[in-house]
């Protein structure tokens, strides 16, 4: 319903693997979530505490975490409220149809990733307009994440196929690692990692590098690798 809206609507998400977005695309979300599951109570409640509009925003520097929800109060008394979404966190993954876990959910699209970001920090602004303040590592908000939205767990950190796999090895780039290819045991270096590692192997028939050596390149499986 909320994730059909927003592909109707919005004219910058026009496909679950939009490449850009923009503040409206975040009040598009806004309106439709505080109507569906919230009964426009958030709208209400914000008009009844602040004079300040919700702030709404992509923020290109945020990677802590998928976003960030704040209540501030000027020197006058006035309260604010901002939710920022990380532009890093959505545009660096999800790339080549790469799916990641966000608050224990894994989602499929940067669309889904983006939308579950936003639950987060909607049950955030809903803490900080219902009790004045707001924790995701508290019951209350885990209980309120459950309920409302099915989240599995409170932690902002997006998870995607590359650092869960990272998370399980030793072997980085630059590791000096031993195979097994075609009953031959090569040596060589880790170049880059992914689900395979890309491991360069010194040979006269390889492609020169910009150290001056040559080597060819073979793609192998983490799992038949051993570290040197
Ligand atoms: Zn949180």
């Amino acid at each position: 319903m909320v994730r059909a809206d927003v592909l109707a609507r919005s004219r910058l998400i026009q496909s679950p693997h939009f490449l850009r977005s923009a503040e409206g695309d975040l009040r598009l979300l806004f309106e439709n979530y505080d109507r569906h599951f919230f009964g426009n109570t958030l709208s209400a409640a914000l008009r009844a505490q602040s004079p300040v509009p919700l702030a709404l925003d992509w923020s290109g520097r945020l990677r802590s975490s998928g976003g960030v929800t704040t209540r501030l109060r000027n020197r006058r008394g006035v309260l604010s409220f901002r939710i920022t979404v990380s532009q890093p966190l959505l545009f660096d993954n999800f790339r080549n149809g790469e799916s990641a876990v966000v608050v224990g959910l894994p989602c499929a699209d940067r669309l889904d990733g983006l939308m579950r970001i936003f639950e987060h920090e909607l049950l955030h602004l809903h803490e900080f307009l219902a009790f004045g303040r707001s924790n995701c590592a508290r019951p209350r908000f885990q209980k309120l994440a459950a309920t409302h939205f099915g989240h599995a767990e409170h932690r902002h950190r997006l998870i995607t196929p590359r650092q869960r796999m990272l998370a399980q090895t030793t072997l980085r780039p630059g590791s000096l690692v031993r195979f097994v290819r075609d009953g031959q045991e090569l040596r060589g270096r880790i170049n880059r990692i992914h689900t395979r590692a890309t491991v360069l192997v010194a040979s006269s028939k390889g492609q020169r590098y910009t150290d001056g050596g040559r080597y060819e390149k073979f793609y192998v499986p983490l799992a038949l690798l051993k570290e040197i």
